[in-house]
């Protein structure tokens, strides 16, 4: 595509790497739009809504709106519509053409994902919009199909983050020390920018006074919704923005801490098994709520150097319960809803063999942090299942205990009754007694 295009009927070239770092050519349009001025009515209504100040006029028709529109101002409020079903509605005038838009109001009033606490704040950001689009159009249109994001300040700066912080190390010394890179899509979510933020794809303006655009709620990066659309996996997650360790995405929390698995999953599999491998019903059996409570909360607060020993929690059921329950609290699970079909369809194949095939198929297309992580954790139940006469925790009673909780069902699946979780179980099963072939 031509990367020239036009900009206030002026050519320019959006990528040029001569250009500033940031283009405020939309910043300069929005500082000239036009702003809000109501036609204020003083009338006064017995009925008029609260949440509607002077610039509301009662019942008025189209045409009587669009007479006083061409005179005095350029919006104002009206109901149209029946006296049993009010509807209010927005008169708004923008380069001499009237506009009519329903007005909606929960609390707030809000149009599609916008909200705001008054109709001239709601005026104020669509005459923005209206007038980027009108003097911007093709430019808005364009602008993430011809940005450069190698070439943009927030790439060069997530590289040179990344090279600080990844590869991510092997934290065991037993393992491969090939370097791992962990991809990870951003956590996009529509955010009201204060003051004035630029879209770190395209370097562009965010405009608008509400919902401007989209901000990683891991790494912080911000950006249109459309430019956000074309970001590859490279969200580079900040301790600042992931504050916490349970209910964190897998990925997000092992990128964060810069480890190859969860910490929290070493540091408790390091425990039980210096002191859990021989204990009747681990797994099973559960710890106390307060102390189960407390652990958590030291791992929240001091993350690997929280004390999980013996002299902090004698009973080593606490520690095995929070593992369960860093588990149960994934919002993706470990074995993610995307595959679990396919786990589910794996262990109803006649031979022990294709069994394995097509599980370790299915596995491939797990993000590779919950791999790593799953593969680790199956080693780890092999180890308790090969002391199963001392401490009662066969494979399959193992998986009955884990089923739930690594492959929860979706909440489509929920729906009062208790589900059957024999496929989950015997998917489980089959991968703690056959874990060093299916991970080789
Ligand atoms: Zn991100
Ligand atoms: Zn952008």
């Amino acid at each position: 595509m031509n990367s020239t295009v036009t900009f206030n009927g002026t050519p320019r070239t959006p990528d040029s790497p001569f250009g500033p770092v940031w283009k405020p050519d939309l910043y300069k349009l929005q500082q000239e739009a036009p702003k809000p001025n109501a036609i204020l009515c003083s009338k006064e209504f017995l009925d008029k809504p609260s949440f509607y100040g002077r610039e509301y006029h009662g019942p008025l028709s189209h045409q009587q709106a669009s007479a006083l529109l061409i005179e005095n101002g350029d919006y104002l409020v009206r109901i149209s519509g029946q006296d049993d079903n009010p509807t209010y509605t927005l008169s708004l005038k923008f380069r001499g053409k009237i506009k009519h838009y329903r007005l909606y109001y929960d609390g707030q009033h809000y149009v599609r994902g916008k909200r705001f606490d008054s109709v001239e704040e709601l005026v104020a950001d669509g005459l923005v919009t209206m007038h980027i689009e009108a003097e911007a159009g093709t430019y808005i249109q364009l602008m993430c199909d011809v940005a450069k994001y190698e070439r943009s300040p927030a790439y060069m700066t997530l590289n040179r983050f990344k090279k600080r912080t990844q590869p991510i190390q092997p934290i065991k010394p037993d393992e491969s020390s090939d370097p791992v890179f962990y991809e990870k899509v951003h956590n996009f979510k529509i955010h009201n920018f204060k003051g004035l933020n630029w879209c770190e794809f395209c370097s562009n303006f965010l405009w608008g006074f509400t919902a401007q655009g989209v901000k990683c709620e891991d790494c912080g990066f911000s950006a249109h919704v459309k430019c956000s659309e074309k970001l590859p996996p490279d969200c580079c997650p900040e301790l600042k923005q992931v504050r916490s360790v349970f209910g964190v995405d897998l990925t997000a929390l092992v990128k964060v801490h810069r480890t190859l698995r969860p910490f929290v999953v070493d540091k408790c599999v390091r425990e039980i098994e210096a002191r859990g491998l021989f204990t009747e019903g681990i797994y099973r059996i559960s710890g106390f709520a307060d102390e189960m409570d407390s652990l958590r909360i030291a791992l929240e607060k001091d993350g690997e150097n929280a004390d999980i020993s013996a002299s902090a929690y004698d009973n080593i059921n606490v520690v095995a319960g929070i593992l369960k329950q860093y588990f149960r609290l994934l919002p993706i699970p470990l074995l993610t809803y995307e595959i679990q079909p396919a786990l589910i369809k794996a262990v109803q194949y006649p031979t022990l063999n294709e069994q394995i095939l097509n599980i370790k198929e299915a596995l491939n297309h797990l993000p590779p942090a919950h791999y790593n992580t799953l593969k680790f954790l199956m080693a780890h139940l092999a180890k308790i299942d090969e002391h199963h006469l001392v401490n009662k925790m066969s494979a399959f009673n193992l998986s009955t205990v884990f089923a739930p909780t690594l492959m929860p069902p979706s909440n489509s699946k929920m729906s009062g009754v208790i589900p059957d979780m024999s496929g989950e179980i015997n998917t489980i099963t089959l991968l703690i007694q056959h874990q060093k072939i299916i991970f080789e």
